[in-house]
This record gives structure tokens, sequence and C-alpha cells, in this order.
């Protein structure tokens, strides 16, 4: 399959001739790849099942793990959704367009491969103009999940897109680095008290400044037991080819470093404090804040590395997203 890849840019974004083209792609039952603020998403006319069906062949994604549907309006939401309750309305107002996904009850309309085969469907309206612009063009709820092959670190710039998926989607659209380079906050919103199924950007304290209280679905708590609520957590995720072993103290990261590097294998550490490994002479990245994390380990992989040594940040609440990203990465955590 040849892939279309496009630039664009502007404000003017509707009457850019490559994007029609894009949109009139995705309206005909093809799919491609775009920007949004979290990670770039590869998408699909979410109404029309072969289409979605591409997307799960493209990325090689297990069949019962649901779609996100991307909309740029409320109107799209209504027409995907049997009902937005007080907490839904409270979110929407606070945090759309934004990094928030919110599960609602689905609406018949939505095919059940979109949603992996649940009556529920999340819905997410994101702020990238891009990708705005696109929804809007193509008139049409579009089921996007992140651009990449599936379990490997979601992509956050268009040479990953590339990487993965060059000649297996109908375009790539070329769009400026994903703005926060995690994936969206999940909130099911389709039970009585909200509950949290993926930490994100938007995190707990924010939500709870918006309404009273979420639950959080235990697994992200409890990383070893229990089984996690959203279908596609249970997956190892965000992986590197890479080894990936993940430290809670830097200690024992650095001894481990020493030995790797005594017995020559090629490591590299990611860490938030990279003064501290500066006397070794191995690669050390830099998370900031978890919008270089995918991308520092596709590097590694570009690199040819054995092992990435990660040193965990702060188990502080406003961290519980990029703990839970490294801990799905993890081969192994000491
Ligand atoms: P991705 O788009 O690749 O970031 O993956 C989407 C994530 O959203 C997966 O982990 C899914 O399990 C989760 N998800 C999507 N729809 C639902 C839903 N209706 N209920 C629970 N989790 C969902
Ligand atoms: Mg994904």
């Amino acid at each position: 399959m040849h892939t279309l890849v496009v630039k664009v840019t502007g404000d003017t974004l509707s009457f850019n001739n490559d994007l029609l083209k894009c949109a009139s792609i995705i309206k005909n039952g093809g799919i491609g790849a775009f920007p949004t603020e979290t990670v770039y998403g590869l998408g699909a006319n979410a109404l029309n099942e072969s289409a979605v069906n591409k997307i799960f062949i493209a990325k090689g994604r297990p069949s019962d793990n649901p779609l996100i549907v991307h909309i740029s309006n409320l109107n799209m939401l209504h027409d995907c959704v049997t009902h937005v309750d007080q907490n839904a309305k409270a979110l929407i107002d606070a945090f759309w367009p934004g990094p928030l996904t919110i599960v609602f009850n689905k609406h018949c309309s939505i095919p059940n491969i979109t949603s992996g085969g649940l009556s529920t469907i999340g819905i997410r309206f994101p702020s990238n103009n891009t990708a705005l612009e696109l929804i809007t063009l193509c008139d049409c709820p579009i089921a996007a999940p992140s651009a990449n092959i599936s379990g490997k670190p979601s992509p956050t710039r268009l040479s990953h897109v590339e990487f993965d998926l060059m000649n297996k989607v109908d375009f790539i659209i070329d769009g400026e680095k994903s703005l926060y380079g995690l994936e969206s906050t999940i909130i099911d919103c389709s039970k009585t008290v909200p509950t949290l199924l993926r930490p994100g950007s938007i995190t707990v304290s924010m939500i709870e400044k918006v309404i009273e209280h979420i639950d959080i679905d235990p697994s992200l708590i409890n990383l070893t037991c229990s089984k996690p609520l959203a279908p596609g957590m249970k997956y190892k995720h965000y992986s590197p080819i890479a080894k990936v072993i993940l430290f809670t103290s830097s200690t024992s990261l650095l001894k481990e470093a020493n030995n790797y590097i005594k017995r020559n294998v090629s490591i590299a550490i990611i860490t938030e404090n990279s003064l501290q490994y500066s006397s070794l002479n191995v690669l050390v990245l830099n998370i900031n804040n978890g919008k270089n994390l995918y991308h520092n380990f596709r590097k590694c992989d570009f690199l040819k590395l054995n092992v990435i040594l990660v040193e965990q940040p702060t188990n502080s609440p406003d961290n519980l997203a990029i703990i839970n990203r490294l801990s799905k990465s993890a081969d192994s955590i000491i």
C-alpha cells in the first residue's frame, strides 16, 4: 500500500487541499495517522466496520481492545452515546477540548468492532487544531487508537509513525511534536461513581476540583494484583525492543549500571535527575515529565542498545501517569 505523507500548517487548515484529501480518504473507508496533543492517532470512520477493522489489522491490535472515538463538536457526542450525566457534563465543561477520554454507554450507531464488543464507548474531544479540522472535514466521529504497532511505545513524532506504519496506512499527516507525549486520562462515567481507568496529564487532583469524588481502578495502585478495568490496560504496553528495568532507588540503579558497564552491555539511563549519573560514560536521557519518554525509548532502539535502566520519579499522585506507563513497559521492577 502506498502511504501519502502530507504536511499541513497554517491557520486556514480547512482550505488545505492535502487535509481535504485525507478527509476524503477517511470518508471513503480508508485509514490515516494524524497528530493530537497526547500522541499521534490512527483514524477511521468510527461508524464504518470495515474501515475500523483496517485499524486493528494495521496495528496488529487484539480485537477486544476498544478504540477511543474522537469528535470535534458536542453534536457528535450525542450521536455516539445514550446519556450524558451531571458528572460527565462537569468534566466536559472543565477539560474538553483536551487530553481527557470519557467512557459512556454507547449509542447503537457505534458498531461493536469499534467498542471491542463492550456496551460502552470512550469519547475524546482533542484540542489539536489539525485533529479538529480533520474530524470536522470528515463530518463523522473518528475511531483512533495510538498510531503505533500494538505494544510498542506510542508515537509522539512523525518519524515514529513512519517507522511503524509506512505502507500500512493510506496517509500520515506530518504535524508538530505531541504536546503532552502521554495518552489521555480515561474516566468511566457509565457507572454511578466515575472511575479513573487510565491516568494521564489531567490528574486526579485536577478532576476532584470539578467532581466530588472518583474511584481509582485498583490495578493502577496495586500494580501486580488486580485485573485492570480497561481492557487494553491488561496488555504489556509502550515497550521498546531493549529490556527495560525500572528502579525505585538511584543507589540500586547505579550498582546495576556499573555491573552492565563491566560486562560491556550497551545501556542507557532514563531519569529526572541526569546530573547524578554524569560520571558514567553512558547515554543519560531525561523523562521531562513524560513528554520525552516514548521518544527516548525509540531512540534507544534506534541506537540498538540492549538495556534501559529507568529511575522511577517520586511516587506522588501527580506522577501516577508516568509511573503507570513505566511499570507497563518494564520487563522487571527492582
Ligand atoms: P489507545 O487508544 O491505544 O490509547 O487505547 C485505548 C485505551 O482506552 C485502551 O486501554 C482501552 O482499554 C481503553 N478504552 C477504550 N474504550 C474503553 C471503554 N469503553 N471502556 C474501558 N476502557 C476503554
Ligand atoms: Mg495505544
